[in-house]
């Protein structure tokens, strides 16, 4: 950042871009589930969104491996994730909404109680498990590789630190 002070400006105004994009699909589903209930459906219909394929975690593209990480602006891929769509029948596959990749996921333990699934091509997590064994030397791993990044300056944090 001491080379480019400009960099914190534009990740803020990245994020504010993605933001924006998500309150107003929040709003969106707000308006639409309060017309549903005023016609008597209390529970929310499947639709075929993104929402429907959260898998019960809620969140729109998270990629937990610090290394990995889709390539595009946060909002370009917030929108491609909001404006996404399922046909019906086809969520038991391990689809990436950013990415389109299908079942092509490999698993990644944060080395405390969750495996991801994450997409091969983009690294967002198509699911997620809790797992009972908690593994010291895989979470300080982890630990350890968030450190380095935020220490390391001038290099891209796609490098991926093995
Ligand atoms: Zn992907």
């Amino acid at each position: 950042m001491d080379d480019d002070p400009r960099s914190l400006v534009r990740a803020i105004e990245e994020l504010h871009a993605a933001r924006q994009l998500w309150l107003a699909d929040e709003r969106a589903y707000a308006a639409r589930r309060r017309a549903e209930k005023a016609r008597g459906h209390r529970q929310p219909r499947r639709n075929e969104t993104w929402r429907d394929w959260q898998r019960g975690w809620g969140n729109i593209a998270f990629s937990p491996d610090p290394a990995v990480h889709p390539d595009g602006e946060l909002s370009a891929v917030v929108d491609q994730v909001l404006r996404s769509s399922a046909a019906p029948g086809d969520t038991a596959a391990l689809t990436c909404l950013v990415c389109g990749g299908r079942d092509d996921a490999r698993p990644w333990s944060d080395g405390v109680s969750r495996v991801h699934q994450l997409c091969r091509r983009c690294g967002v997590s198509l699911a997620v498990e809790r797992v009972d064994a908690h593994d010291p030397v895989l979470a300080a791993a982890r630990t350890e590789q968030w450190k380095e990044i935020w220490r390391t300056r001038g290099v891209s944090s796609r490098t991926r630190v093995s």
